[in-house]
């Protein structure tokens, strides 16, 4: 898929898919002001960047200070600042066979016995005992 990043991919994958990503159509020469709000580079930055910098991109990109390869540049790492400990979460689960089938093995059998308990609950406030149910918690 070419229309989106994800979070698992690459730092090269994703750089090549930011250099090629669409911009504002006003920015058709290095010195065309932009609009950040009608650009997907500018929301990808509100979602990684610092606020200081999305501030810095809003203003240069409006008055052309800098061309959207630069703009690019820093949202790339901002992104990689961010993508980095998910990726390395990722890596070390993938890393430890039947790791998260432990995880949701022991979650199923806290909620069976919850399950049971609210179902204790339900029954005795319907009137039904518990021994005239066949269960395994
Ligand atoms: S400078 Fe940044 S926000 Fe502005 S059009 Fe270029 S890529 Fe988009």
């Amino acid at each position: 898929m070419n229309n989106a990043i994800g979070l698992l991919e690459s730092p090269e994958a994703i750089w090549e898919k930011l250099k090629i990503g669409a911009t504002c159509p006003h920015r058709q020469r290095r010195s065309d002001p932009g609009h950040p709000e009608h650009c997907n580079i500018f929301t990808m930055h509100q979602a990684f960047s610092k606020l200081d910098e999305i501030a810095l991109v809003d203003h240069h990109c409006r008055t052309a200070g800098f061309g959207c390869i630069d703009c690019k540049k820093i949202l790339y790492k901002s992104m990689i600042e961010e993508l980095a400990p998910i990726q390395a979460r990722a890596r070390e689960m993938n890393e430890k066979a039947g790791y998260i089938q432990e995880i949701l093995q022991s979650g199923a059998a806290k909620c069976k016995v919850i399950a049971w308990e609210v179902m204790e609950e339900v029954r005795a406030r319907l009137g039904i005992r518990s021994d005239q149910i066949k269960a395994e918690v």
